[in-house]
Order: C-alpha cells, then structure tokens, then sequence
C-alpha cells in the first residue's frame, strides 16, 4: 500500500477526531481513497470475529475493537512503523512528537535529536510506549460516539449483518440460524452507564423509567438491533426502554435520530 498522507492533515483536528471520521467512514461504507478501501476491507475482515465476541458483555466493546484497528493502521502501521511517506526524519520526529502530547505521555528527549539514525532509534526504542498511547485515542473516540445512538446503531447493524447469515451447525455458539444467544444480566457498570446516558428516560418514548426520587421502578436494558435480526450483546448495542416499549418492540428496528454530529475532517 503506498500511502501518500501529509502530517498536517492528520494532526490538525486531533488523532480522536480523526478516529472518529475515519470510523462514520467505516461504517458507511464511504473511503477517502483506494487506500483507506483497502484498509476498510481489512478491517471488514475481522467484523465477524469481532462481532461474535459481542456475543458476551465486555467493557472492551466491539466499537473499542474496531477503533483499535483503525488507530493501529492509521497511526502506527502507516506513520509510526512505515516511514515511506517522509523523505525528511525530521517530519517524523515531529509526528511522534505532536502524538505523545496528544497522548498526554512526556514526549521522550531521543526524537530531539538530529540525525536520521538516532530518530530511527528513538522510534524502535519507544514503539511499544506509542503503541500503549493509543488506547487514549481509542477511550476518547468511543465516548464521543457513545452519546451518538443513531450512529451506534448503524454500528450494530454492521454488526448484525455478520451475524444473520450464519449457521448454527457451523457456528455452535449460536442460539439458532443467524442468532447469538440472549444476555439477560446486565452488571452494574452498564446499567449505570446506560441510565447515565438516557437520564433515566426511555429510549423511544422518552417517559421517566428511572429516578432517584421514585423507588421501585421497572426498566428494562433492549437491544436496538434486536437479537432476533442477528444483534449483538455489545453495550453499544443496548439502551434503556420502558416495559411498555420493549413489549412493543420485540423484533422490529427502531431509528434514533442522531443529536450531534462530529465535524468531519477531509
Ligand atoms: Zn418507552
């Protein structure tokens, strides 16, 4: 893959924005460039793997997995490990710079220097503190996009079109045809994230499920995409619904309109 990416560009908003829009590109299927197509099959690659593991609850959601992939190839595969887009060490050297402050890591004194074989040196001797950097980008990405449902479930959706073709004789971790099994236990951890997010409101209808000045609610955690249309157990997947809403749910889609979009970075 030849890259030809200029430094500018990829610094300028910030590497979790520029996550972030390398990810809506993902999922909508829209590449920048035969390049990012490419990388974006790549990663179509691994959705299956990564959506079978949502089959469990994890904190280390299937969004978090898929923005690892992306931070990994975008900012070490081809800036940090591959240094065929510079003919100048030192633009790399500021790369690695403007990334560690990014990362809120001390900047390591070894990319101040100057010849070509030291920074080359700097770079092998930190690879593994860069690498460590980029779950900050991962963590800052997802928590933006968490708040964003519309974009979540066109996220699952990805998801669920792995899910839906396949077959249980050949996948045995599956409920049936097409379908993971139910998680019905939620821990605290999500539930709390979740009532956090929705304010105690229903996702769909927006009616108070849940306030600390009324005891003994009933809620319940629903899958946007429902299990039966090959959806996930991932917390990207789940919101808060009233009874009377999961009830009338069950199997069909439901759209939730996006509030805020993050700027996109061209
Ligand atoms: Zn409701």
């Amino acid at each position: 893959m030849r890259r030809n990416r200029n430094i500018s560009s990829i610094i300028s908003g910030g590497p979790s924005i520029d996550l972030i829009s390398a990810v809506e590109r993902f999922v909508y299927r829209n590449p920048i460039d035969q390049n990012e197509s490419v990388c974006f099959s790549e990663i179509d690659d691994d959705l299956l793997r990564i959506a079978l593991e949502a089959s469990r609850i994890s904190e280390n959601t299937a969004l978090h997995k898929v923005l690892s992939n992306l931070a990994y190839i975008y900012f070490y595969l081809q800036l940090y490990d591959d240094l065929d887009w510079t003919d100048e060490y030192t633009d790399f050297a500021k790369y690695a710079t403007e990334m560690f402050q990014h990362m809120n890591i001390p900047v390591p004194s070894e990319f101040r220097r100057k010849s070509p074989e030291e920074i080359i040196a700097a770079r092998d001797q930190h690879r593994n503190l860069f690498l460590s950097g980029l779950q900050f980008f991962v963590n800052s990405a997802f928590a933006h996009l968490w708040t964003r449902k519309g974009f979540l479930f066109d996220f699952n959706t990805r998801l669920a079109e792995k899910i839906s073709p396949l077959l249980k004789h050949e996948y045995p971790a599956l409920a049936k045809d097409g379908q993971l099994p139910r998680e019905t236990y939620f821990p605290k951890w999500l539930v709390d994230m979740i009532m956090l997010r929705e304010r105690g409101l229903c996702h769909y209808c927006n009616c108070i499920v849940a306030s600390p000045s009324i005891a003994n609610q009933s809620y319940d955690i629903d899958h946007m995409t429902p299990i039966a249309n090959g959806g996930t157990n991932d917390p990207t997947n789940l919101v808060l619904s009233c009874p009377s809403c999961n009830n009338k749910k069950r199997a069909k889609y439901q759209m939730m309109p996006d509030t805020f979009f993050w700027p996109k970075i061209t």
